[in-house]
């Protein structure tokens, strides 16, 4: 946990942190530095007691249960992944919304033999086939996973899908769905306890500022 006065939020660059700015901005909280043009990692924040840490988007949950952050913004498939028995996953901000889903070649037809599965989310992907009670063989791949069908090295991927546009630039089709996802705000236990006050408070900021968007 940071020093009791302190909160520390973690948070990834990109679509995460573009989107979690209007929620912190409505809580009042405004970071100094701009993490896509400093280099900074710890940012410091208009509220002297808020801090943030730019890190990457699977390293969330890690910060977050070891107390090296009291709180962080995570997707749902990277919370599926690390699993989050260790965290408190208090809100759902509904930003960085998309799909996990598998994928094939258009056209495709079922292997003889065991299917095999190219993706990043090996853990939510061998969970999802072992409850179809489908036997396959998972390829961990750290990302673009489109190519994998296309090359031979794999049958199907599991992916997160927006769009699908890119999926379709390279001749593949959305076959199943696995799971809706988007970001949470997720939480350290101990700091929970310790820092209630102040976490709460924060917490409640953030869902006011969930609920005013969405309305
Ligand atoms: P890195 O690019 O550093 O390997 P990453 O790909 O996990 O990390 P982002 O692309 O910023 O980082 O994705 C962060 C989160 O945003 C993901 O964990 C997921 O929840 C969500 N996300 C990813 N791709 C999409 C997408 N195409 N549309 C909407 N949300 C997405
Ligand atoms: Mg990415």
């Amino acid at each position: 946990m940071s020093q009791t006065d302190t909160i520390t939020l973690a948070l990834s660059k990109g679509r995460i942190f573009k989107d979690t700015l209007p929620l912190l901005a409505h809580a009042g909280i405004v970071p100094i530095d701009d993490p896509e043009t400093s280099r900074k990692l710890i940012l410091d924040t208009n509220v002297p007691e808020i801090k943030l840490v730019i890190i990457r988007a699977t390293d969330v949950p890690t910060y977050v249960e070891y107390g090296a952050a009291d709180l962080g913004v995570a997707g749902k498939d990277v919370l599926m992944e690390h699993g989050a028995a260790g965290l408190y996953e208090p809100l759902d901000l509904k930003i960085a919304n998309c799909r996990l889903m598998t994928a094939g070649l258009k056209g495709m037809k079922e292997p003889e033999g065991r299917l095999k599965v190219a993706t990043k989310f090996v853990n939510s992907a061998r969970r999802y086939f072992a409850e179809q009670g489908k036997q396959v063989e998972i390829i961990k791949l750290y990302g673009s996973m489109e190519l994998a069908p296309i090359v031979g090295l794999a049958d199907i991927i599991v992916d997160l899908v927006e769009s699908g546009n890119t999926l379709k630039a390279n001749g593949l089709v959305p076959l199943e769905h696995i799971a809706d996802i988007s970001s949470r705000l997720v939480v350290n236990k101990a700091a929970m306890k310790v820092k209630h006050e102040r976490i709460q408070g924060f917490i409640d900021k953030i869902a006011e500022a969930v609920r005013l968007r969405d309305q």
